[in-house]
């Protein structure tokens, strides 16, 4: 098999998890050189380091729980900063936003004099390699929206509880048969009538629908944040956090733009790893806007058979499709 030149990165729910932990642990003595660090950064100062081989050893945990919390909502907020979305209405380079990052964690360690945190901070997760892997201005022009692990690890339940219930440890040639013969055929119908054929509407679709009825009905301030409808972007913090890439400005500058209405399966939602990162297109059936299996107009399969009530609740594999790019 061949596999595209790809990174790996680690999604927000792992992070925050991983330094969550560690920063609720007890001090120790850590690895960290402060002149390595300040010949990457050159604002950080070379006598803000931990105190290692200490005759008196600092106790202590890391941070306190208020810290750790205000540390991750700061890692969340350079975990989404990107080269192509702006922040309030300026936009920067990756680099800069690299520093800036590094600066606002550094200098929020250095006021509560946290020194070992800071240490662990820089050393896995702010210098360049690791910062790479997580954060998503490490990628230049193009922001990630599928996610590895999430993704793999949906597919591992559904065979698992779905597929393979029956077998602890089932054999190579069992394993391949299920997946041909049970899996990849769930798989295609469910992605030809939500994607080709549009009979069903996929998870994040009634997921955007919902967000962009909230947002038509929210009030807003009248500041602006460079809401950019051709590159789908808006510089409000709302949209930086969104997992839809959906924020206010954006429906209401799209409602009064006179376009689509914005109504399931009447319209065709893809989202994209470029600018715009949404486009709203109309329902045209079978979808062209898709690979798949598009069988002439009077070959289409007939609507979908409803599941009985409660099947549902007990069935695992309700994953969300996803829409690459
Ligand atoms: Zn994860
Ligand atoms: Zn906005």
């Amino acid at each position: 098999a061949t596999w595209n030149p790809s990174v790996v990165r680690l999604c927000l729910w792992h992070l925050k998890r991983a330094v969550k932990t560690k920063l609720g642990q007890p001090k120790s003595d850590p690895v960290y050189n402060p002149f390595q660090a300040q010949h990457e950064f050159p604002f950080i100062r070379t006598d803000f380091a931990p105190v290692v081989n200490a005759p008196i050893r600092e106790t202590g945990l890391l941070t306190t729980v208020e810290q750790r919390e205000r540390i991750l909502e700061l890692m969340g907020s350079h975990y989404n900063r990107h080269a192509l979305i702006p922040n309030g209405e300026t936009f920067s380079s990756n680099t800069a936003i690299h520093q800036d990052s590094t600066r606002q964690m550094y200098e929020y360690c250095l006021e509560h004099n946290l020194r070992h945190a800071w240490a662990y901070l820089y050393r896995n997760w702010y210098t360049i390699i690791h910062y790479k892997r997580w954060a998503k201005s490490g990628v230049d022009n193009m922001i990630p929206i599928g996610k590895t692990t999430m993704l793999i690890e949906a597919h591992w339940k559904v065979m698992k509880r779905t597929h393979l219930y029956h077998y602890n440890r089932a054999r190579l040639d069992l394993l391949t048969y299920v997946v041909l013969e049970h899996y990849y055929r769930k798989l295609k119908m469910k992605y030809q009538s939500t994607v080709v054929h549009r009979q069903k509407t996929a998870l994040f679709e009634k997921t955007f629908i919902a967000e962009w009825h909230k947002a038509d009905r929210a009030e807003v301030s009248g500041i602006s944040y460079a809401t950019n409808l051709n590159q789908w972007v808006c510089g409000c913090v709302a949209f930086l956090h969104s997992p839809l890439a959906l924020c206010k400005h954006l429906v209401k500058a799209y409602q009064a733009s006179n376009q689509l209405h914005v109504i399931a399966r009447m319209v065709f939602i893809q989202r994209s790893q470029t600018p715009p990162f949404i486009r709203i297109l109309p329902t045209i059936h079978p979808n062209p806007y898709h690979p798949g299996s598009h069988p002439q107009e009077e070959l289409r399969p007939g609507p979908p058979l409803r599941r009985p009530r409660g099947v549902h609740s007990v069935n695992n594999d309700e994953e969300e499709l996803t829409f690459p790019g």
